[in-house]
């Protein structure tokens, strides 16, 4: 029985509910006045039920289409604005005693070498990233729990925060880990993270099982119920994704905006963000199988119709896509992207031989986060370095109703080009800081608030003259 407020994995997805919401997607795919509905309540930009994203996902008409992909690139512009939050991957190890069969780390590969970074290389891969020009990161390590326990992960967290290198910082370290208990969750928090992220990789329930025949992760309740117990222990903000292309993409479109729902009615804020990872090649998984053929465009509809259904939570794309796929989704609703990224343990520092195999997938876009910045100014959008909510404490639902009111929008802007401004201070090429220079001009009048301006050109002065880590 379908019950959003429901503790319960199987209530509050429920497989009966998708599949009504399945039906209800095919047969209204081609109805126009269901659809205008649908769009006209979308305009609002308060967000739409797993349902009507369906119907939208589903619809056949052209001209339909391109008013989605209008509405989805208008709620980006309105709530994100041109700035793209930059973030890097960090593999801490690829220990792992699950099973599950799409990825190269699980347990019964052999043929992958094992790695997991000391506390001596932890630092070594953090400055190599802070010297890229860093500030975020989002540590990534498989289920061991003899290798990779909560106190290794905890002691990872600690070191990075602490590392001081000219005028480098970690300002926000988010962590994608096991799911794990309420006890445990508190720890983290306690450990100063950002967001907790969990892929729920897919929300049927018997392929799921299938795709994880042994290990923790087998429990699909214990998985799909994590982010619930990451609330209860204090954790503001947490994040979404399924894998798509592994299972039916509408089914798990519609199980991960039931899922955002069911954070929202129970805990009373929705994700903080959703993250749209495409399946890829990796070592000893076979492309044939987990081909489930989710095209170019198919990808760019799913995100815009993410984008309507939840307005208030941030979209991540990784280097897993290309830079030209990249390019269309940052329009439709993506908000946050890596750049620069190594998927392999202790990549940063030596990039790794090709026998070591141990990328938990391949990069498609292999381009310099200097590169990345440039290409993203280049197509006017504003590379933000910013980590300002967190550590101001706007997490959860205070950020979520300041988003809601439209006043984030006063600090993203400065913060967006004041940590834009430390970048090409600190790291950029002299060709990236050349575009980024004008980019800043250009860009700080668009801050309508005299005084916010005034202050903002006031900081990035300040920065010019050695000064740091200045926001709104
Ligand atoms: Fe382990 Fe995660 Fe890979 Fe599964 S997806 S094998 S849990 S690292
Ligand atoms: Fe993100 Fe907050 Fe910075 Fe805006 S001000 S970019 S919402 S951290």
């Amino acid at each position: 029985m379908y019950d959003v407020t429901s503790s319960k994995a199987e209530e509050f997805i429920s497989h009966e509910e998708i599949l009504a919401t399945l039906e209800y997607g095919e047969k209204n795919k081609s109805n126009r006045e269901e659809i205008d509905r649908i769009l006209n309540k979308a305009r609002e930009k308060k967000g739409i039920t797993h349902q009507e994203a369906l119907v939208l996902l589903d619809c056949d008409i052209d001209e339909k289409n391109e008013e989605i992909y209008a509405l989805a690139r208008e709620i980006k512009e309105e709530f994100y604005g041109n700035r793209i939050v930059m973030f890097a991957p960090l593999y801490l190890s690829n220990y792992c005693i699950n099973g599950c069969e799409y990825c190269p780390y699980h347990a019964k590969n052999k043929h992958i070498a094992r790695k997991k970074l000391t506390q001596e290389e932890v630092v070594k891969e953090v400055i190599a990233l802070q010297d890229m020009g860093h500030k975020r990161l989002a540590l990534e390590a498989g289920e061991d729990p003899v290798n990779n326990p909560i106190e290794y992960i905890l002691e990872c967290i600690q070191t990075i925060y602490g590392i001081k290198h000219k005028n480098g910082a970690i300002r926000r370290v988010n962590i994608n880990i096991a799911a794990t208990t309420v006890e445990n969750y508190r720890k983290l928090k306690d450990a100063g993270i950002g967001t907790y992220i969990l892929f729920q990789e897919t929300y049927h329930k018997k392929n799921y099982e299938k795709l994880h025949p042994t290990g923790p992760k087998h429990d699909y309740a214990y998985h799909t119920e994590a982010m619930d117990r990451a609330m209860d222990g204090g954790i503001d903000d947490v994040g979404l994704g399924v894998l798509f292309g592994l299972n039916n993409y509408r089914y798990d479109f519609a199980g991960i905006i039931m899922h955002a729902e069911h954070l929202e009615a129970a805990k009373g804020v929705g994700p903080h963000t959703i993250s749209v990872p495409r399946l890829r090649r990796a070592d000893d998984i076979d492309p044939e199988v987990f081909d489930n053929g989710i095209s170019d465009e198919l990808f760019a509809k799913i995100v815009a119709c993410i984008r309507i259904a939840v307005p208030y939570t941030g979209m991540i794309v990784s280097t897993r896509e290309s830079a030209e796929t990249r390019k269309k989704v940052l329009q439709l609703g993506i908000s946050q992207i890596s750049g620069g990224s190594k998927t392999s343990v202790g990549g940063y520092v030596e990039p790794e031989l090709e026998e070591e195999n141990s990328a938990q997938f391949e990069v498609s876009d292999q381009r310099t986060l200097d590169e990345v910045v440039r290409w993203l100014m280049e197509m006017n959008f504003v590379p933000s370095f910013c980590t300002a909510c967190y550590r101001e404490g706007r997490t959860g639902d205070r950020f979520m109703t300041l988003l809601k009111s439209r006043q984030i929008v006063n600090c993203c802007h400065p913060n967006a080009l004041m940590t834009l401004k430390e970048y090409l201070e600190d790291y950029a090429s002299p060709k990236t800081k050349e575009i980024g220079e004008a980019l800043i001009q250009k860009e700080l009048n668009v801050i309508t608030n005299p005084k916010v301006r005034q202050k903002a050109e006031e900081y990035i002065a300040n920065i010019h003259n050695g000064e740091r880590d200045f926001r709104f």
